[in-house]
């Protein structure tokens, strides 16, 4: 590995420049925090539950195709 200001070659897994000091390890620029994870998690939570909402509601006049054997859960209140 170069060291991007003097041009030494390092060793690949050196951390710094073993002549200038320079580090050698590039820091990410982002480090997202636990409040970006759980903001996006909480984000792909309910679009998950939107989804599954979603569908629920655009099968369910299908689901009503189905034999009464399968989804007998569809038919408790008509007794
Ligand atoms: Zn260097």
């Amino acid at each position: 590995m170069k060291c991007p200001k003097c041009n030494t070659e390092n060793k690949p897994d050196a951390k710094v420049c073993k002549k200038c000091g320079n580090p050698l390890v590039v820091e990410p620029l982002w480090k997202p925090s636990l409040v970006w994870h759980l903001k996006v998690l909480g984000i792909i939570y309910v679009c998950l539950i939107a989804i599954f909402f979603l569908l629920n509601w655009l099968l369910k006049p299908y689901m009503r195709k189905l034999p009464k054997e399968i989804t007998p859960w569809l038919y408790k209140n008509e007794k």
